[in-house]
């Protein structure tokens, strides 16, 4: 993309955090590709800047933004537009810009440039639920995160780099196959720690720990959609979790099996108790109401521009977007389908993919143009 000459007070990307060649904070793929490759000529990362519009009519020429302190900028496509807006992202953007199905567009005032019904349609996650229990005889993470303990802990990651600030959300992970598949279907993740009320929060002061367990292939499928023809105001963000009866049938198997777990010898005689949902949730009702108030995302959103061949596919095979030219999609929303398990090592290696077929495609056009 070529950027028309402009003041603005967009951040170069070199405040990023350097790399971290001791392997004691996570990547990411702006350390992992980007850095690596800042100093190309032929590389502009402006950051801080909202985009808000496509530019063009049905063939994209580049996009309009506007910086935080609300100025407006032009930025000009040399050959496309690639769009990595994300699952909520990419569909509002398509759908501000008049991209998607018509009576979600009339809605919100927005005349069709390109009908495409299947923009902000598909919506899939993960649905995590949480088994929480008392534990004794050992340390967890949640008597260390309060207090002078904490100061400690906070000591040790600096001086050591080691300790509970270290830890992720989850340090044990696992696979199980419930009564209702003939392959795993839940995944479990364990942590030395526990939240009241099994929802992501603030750690308990008592020692514990807990099991999340999520069905790996939902059938419930949401929506992302604009209501409004402001930018600035948020989508609704409908992911319609546990409406599959197979869901719902799942997520209740997945905490029994957790509590099966629990319940071995080698890790039972740790347990003072279970928190939550409690052994006074024992009927299948009982569990499927607790998940369904104390449920969260996994933050595995996908599917809201998906690919494939059919009337409510979004992008072709080449992740360019149906009906229109100048302009792809490479982020998580293309995915028919949700992963199994997490999704971030498949969005790079989508993007990989992309990058492949862009250059490959590119290759094409100068061989042509020397011919
Ligand atoms: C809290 C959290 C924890 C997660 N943990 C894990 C994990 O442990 N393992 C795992 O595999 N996956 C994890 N994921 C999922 C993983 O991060 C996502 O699947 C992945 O990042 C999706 O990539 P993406 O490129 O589609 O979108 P994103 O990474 O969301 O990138 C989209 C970007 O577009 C920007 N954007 C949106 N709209 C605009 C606009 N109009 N103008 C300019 N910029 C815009 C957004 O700010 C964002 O930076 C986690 C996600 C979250 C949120």
């Amino acid at each position: 993309m070529r950027r028309r000459p402009q003041q603005h007070d967009v951040r170069p990307v070199g405040v990023l955090l350097p790399a971290d060649p001791h392997g004691r904070r996570r990547s990411s793929a702006a350390r992992g590709y980007l850095r690596p490759v800042m100093a190309r000529q032929n590389l502009t990362v402006l950051t801080g800047l909202q985009v808000t519009s496509l530019a063009g009519g049905v063939q994209v020429t580049g996009v309009s933004a506007v910086t935080g302190s609300g100025e407006n900028v032009e930025i000009r496509a040399a050959r496309e537009v690639i769009l990595s807006a994300g699952v909520i992202g990419t569909p509002k953007l398509l759908e501000l810009n008049g991209i998607g199905d018509s009576d979600v567009l009339d809605n919100a005032g927005i005349r069709t440039r390109v009908s495409l019904p299947g923009v902000g349609a598909n919506l899939q996650d993960h649905y995590v639920v949480r088994l929480g229990f008392r534990v004794r005889g050992s340390q967890t993470a949640n008597e260390r995160s309060h207090g002078l303990a904490l100061a400690r802990e906070m000591m040790r990651y600096v001086v050591s780099g080691s300790g509970v600030l270290t830890y992720s959300a989850a340090i044990v992970g696992g696979f199980g196959r419930t009564s209702l598949a003939k392959w795993p279907d839940v995944q479990y993740v364990m942590a030395p720690a526990s939240f009241a009320a099994g929802r992501i929060g603030v750690l308990e002061s008592e020692p514990g720990v807990s099991c999340g367990v999520w069905q790996m292939r939902p059938e419930s499928r949401g929506h992302v959609h604009i209501r409004s023809s402001d930018a600035s105001v948020a989508p609704v963000i409908a992911p319609e979790y546990l409406s599959h009866e197979l869901d719902r049938a799942t997520v209740v198997e997945g905490l029994k099996s957790g509590r099966k777990i629990f319940a071995q010898p080698e890790i039972a005689r740790y347990i003072v108790d279970e928190t939550v949902p409690g052994r006074a949730a024992a009927s299948d009702k009982q569990l499927l109401q607790y998940a369904r108030d104390n449920g969260s995302t996994v933050y595995h959103a996908v599917g809201t521009c998906r690919m494939g061949d059919d009337a409510m596919s979004v992008v072709d095979a080449n992740l360019r977007v149906r009906g229109m030219t100048g302009l792809r999609i490479v982020d998580a929303s293309v995915m028919p389908s949700i992963t199994s398990t997490n999704t971030n090592a498949t969005v790079l290696m989508l993007a990989e993919r992309a990058a492949e077929i862009i250059l490959h495609g590119a290759k094409q056009a100068q061989a042509a143009v020397e011919k």
